[in-house]
């Protein structure tokens, strides 16, 4: 799940990022309105959580112009400013729910999985599965024939998009733009890098072997085929 952030106090922004991260998203970080909005307009984000205030463009314009391009990415609106008529005008320009500042990090984050819960039912299933590899997303567990596998954050979020696209060719540029934030270089080899680790974690000592290189085009998480 990848999530973009709009903030531009710099402390308030490194810490949804390290926290949210920590919860295991993939969070863009924009300082501006206008990188914000560029990056809302531009990326595909399943959530994004936007600042009011903002020196540049301030978030109601950026919350306009994105619901009027017809964009529907959930938005968790920051305020500072705790006055009925900033949440109704919030609310009644297309953002999902808000906060006031200051705020406790659980709070936030019990509002961000509630506000994907809501947007994407079937995306969100608790248990993703391909034969006896199971992903446990609650309690953030993966598990092949009944044993637990030790994944790092990065694996666990590559995965995760994998499992979500079992028997799709997933091209290294998606999964860059899924598993990494935006200071990637997609030139590195860090996905296959990547993809070699968790394959030694989910496949060696296993049959059938589940991630298949596909060459020239990316990665696929599928059964081989029986001919
Ligand atoms: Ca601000």
């Amino acid at each position: 799940m990848k999530l973009l952030v709009v903030e531009d106090e710099t402390k308030t922004g490194d810490y949804l990022r390290q926290g949210l991260s920590e919860a295991g998203f993939v969070v863009d970080l924009a300082r501006t309105g206008l990188d914000g909005h560029h990056l809302a307009m531009t990326e595909d984000y399943d959530l994004i959580v936007l600042d009011v205030m903002l020196p540049d463009v301030d978030g109601w314009r950026i919350l306009q112009s994105l619901r009027q391009a017809g964009r529907r990415t959930p938005v968790l609106f920051l305020t500072a400013r705790d006055s009925v008529e900033d949440r109704v005008a919030g609310l009644e320009l297309g953002a999902d729910d808000y906060l006031v500042k200051p705020f406790a990090f659980s709070e936030l984050l019990a509002r961000v999985r509630t506000l994907l819960r809501r947007g994407s039912a079937p995306l969100l299933a608790n248990r993703l599965e391909l034969a006896d590899l199971v992903l446990d997303l609650t309690r953030r567990r993966a598990t092949r024939a009944g044993q637990k596998l030790n994944l790092t954050q990065k694996e666990f979020a590559l995965l995760e998009l994998l499992l979500r696209h079992q028997g799709e060719v997933l091209p290294r540029s998606l999964i860059a733009s899924q598993v990494w934030d935006m200071n990637f270089d997609s030139d590195s080899n860090a996905i296959d890098v990547a993809i070699r680790r968790l394959r030694a974690k989910v496949d060696e000592g296993f049959e059938p072997k589940l991630i298949q290189t596909v060459r020239g085009m990316g990665y696929a998480l599928d059964l081989p085929d029986a001919g």
